[in-house]
């Protein structure tokens, strides 16, 4: 018979709860916590996913109901993480929108000097982002360094990240920071 990761975990769990029981520890709030989760994410769609935190990539679960993610936990069959998550991850939860009234979900700006927040779209940042790239890459281009040799470069713009991207959009990203000449390109998770 074929046994899972997560359900060799499950029964050894089972096994060493009731062999601890019998040695007179009481396990009653932990056996309630899991019994409840295991009720609020019954008839619930699982996904698997990978952590958007850092290169580590440990995978994780994640339950869905009504649309909404009513619970995410490490991935027991994951041979990165084997189950476990670090205090980022943990918190994963809250990443998932409606779940956390806190994050922000529209671009707030705040002008040089300003003391206030203003609220702006989508489209008006990001065409204040490309004009300040332009702006600084017009004014920092080299073709040339010293010695005279071909570099076609800017040192004036630096980029990091980011670990939240797959393979697909990393390749991208670092084409288009390529073209543009920049030499200092860092990644988050590097360590
Ligand atoms: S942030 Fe933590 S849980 Fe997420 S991939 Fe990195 S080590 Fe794993």
């Amino acid at each position: 018979m074929l046994v899972t990761r997560r359900e060799f975990l499950k029964t050894s769990a089972f096994t060493a709860g009731v062999a601890i029981t019998g040695m007179g520890f009481a396990l009653g709030p932990v056996e309630a916590h899991a019994e409840q989760l295991r009720k609020n994410i019954e008839g619930a769609t699982r996904t698997t996913t990978i952590c958007p935190y850092c290169g580590v990539g440990c995978g994780f679960v994640v339950h869905a109901s009504g649309g909404k993610v009513i619970n995410i936990e490490g991935d027991a069959d994951h041979p990165i993480n084997e189950g476990t998550a670090c205090s980022k991850g943990s918190a994963l939860y809250q990443m998932a929108g409606g779940n956390n009234v806190n994050r922000l979900t529209k671009v707030r700006y705040r002008a040089a000097g300003a003391t206030e927040w203003e609220e702006k779209s989508w489209e008006w940042v990001i065409g204040q982002i490309a004009a300040k790239i332009k702006a600084t890459r017009d004014e920092t281009f080299t073709e040339t360094n010293e010695a005279g040799k071909t570099v076609n470069r800017t040192l004036g713009i630096g980029s990091l990240g980011s670990a939240a991207m797959d393979n697909e959009e990393c390749w991208l990203y670092q084409k288009f920071l390529r073209a543009l000449g920049l030499v200092y390109v860092e990644h988050q998770a590097r360590n």
